[in-house]
């Protein structure tokens, strides 16, 4: 584009170090630029998967599949699944837009604790069927923020815990008020590679593209989980091993200042 152009101004006088400022912010336009065509690139590529598995499905069916009761029931039902995973990922993709330009977020004051109590009672229908007990302890904290985004952040991280934890295993979640405000959401399950820690957060990220194709998972929770957290000036923090488990850390400050 037009905007890869530099100012060279020699000197050291206003107009000098008014360019120094405009190359600094032009630069950072670029970024986010190529950050933009990255995020629809990698969307267009994630939306494209279901829906060629979708296409092919239909035309099995249109070339005389739909004749067999049990393969049209197995294909519809695949293709069922296949939309599924389409609307996780539209959905996702439009709260992370909706994140993108939500200066004028509602901040309210509210218990961190009944807020742990309801994403537990949202969770645990999916964590039965699993025959996963979610555990949580914790007295009331109250803080400044937007309760539904903070909701969705902790939301996003217990559900992976009971997603990628054992059968019949315990997922605990804990608070702690210190002097910012901690939950803790810890599991015994698979775990995360070391070197795929770091990179959890982002857009589309999954430690293993297979096993999430069975869970359905759009690699987009941990990326909106962090924008939220981020822009609650708080921090996330993991510690995990394969095999043993994983367990996540949010640290919250009590007083908004977004
Ligand atoms: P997804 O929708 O695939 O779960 P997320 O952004 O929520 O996407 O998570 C990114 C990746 O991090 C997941 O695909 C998974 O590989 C890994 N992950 C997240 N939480 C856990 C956990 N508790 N245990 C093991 N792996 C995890």
């Amino acid at each position: 584009g037009n905007l890869d152009q530099r100012v060279e101004v020699k000197g050291n006088d206003e107009i000098a170090r008014l360019s120094i400022a405009f190359n600094n912010m032009n630069e950072k336009i670029n970024l986010m630029d190529r950050e933009r065509r990255q995020f629809v690139a990698d969307a267009s590529h994630e939306l494209k998967s279901p829906l060629a598995s979708i296409k092919v499905l239909v035309q099995s069916l249109l070339a005389g599949g739909i004749n067999d009761k049990n393969i049209s029931m197995e294909f519809l039902d695949n293709i069922d699944k296949e939309i599924d995973r389409l609307s996780n990922i539209v959905g996702n993709l439009l709260e992370l837009t909706k994140l993108d330009g939500s200066y004028g977020l509602k901040i309210e004051v509210f218990d961190l604790n009944d807020l742990c109590k309801d994403v537990i009672k949202k969770i645990n229908p999916i964590a039965s069927t699993r025959n996963v007990t979610i555990r949580y302890e914790g007295k009331s904290i109250l803080i400044e923020g937007n309760r539904d985004n903070i909701f969705r952040a902790i939301y996003n991280i217990v559900e992976n815990s009971v997603k990628y934890s054992n059968p019949n295993s315990y997922v605990d979640v804990w608070t702690h008020k210190g002097s910012k405000a901690k939950i803790y959401i810890k599991d015994t399950g698979i775990g995360i590679p070391e070197e795929d820690i770091p990179r959890i957060f982002e857009r589309f990220y999954r430690v293993d593209k297979t096993r999430d194709r069975k869970t359905g998972g759009s690699g987009l929770g941990l990326s909106i989980t962090n924008e939220i957290i981020k822009r609650h000036k708080g921090e996330i923090h993991v510690k995990s091993k394969v095999g043993e488990g994983s367990l996540f850390i949010i640290t919250l400050p009590y007083k908004f200042e977004g």
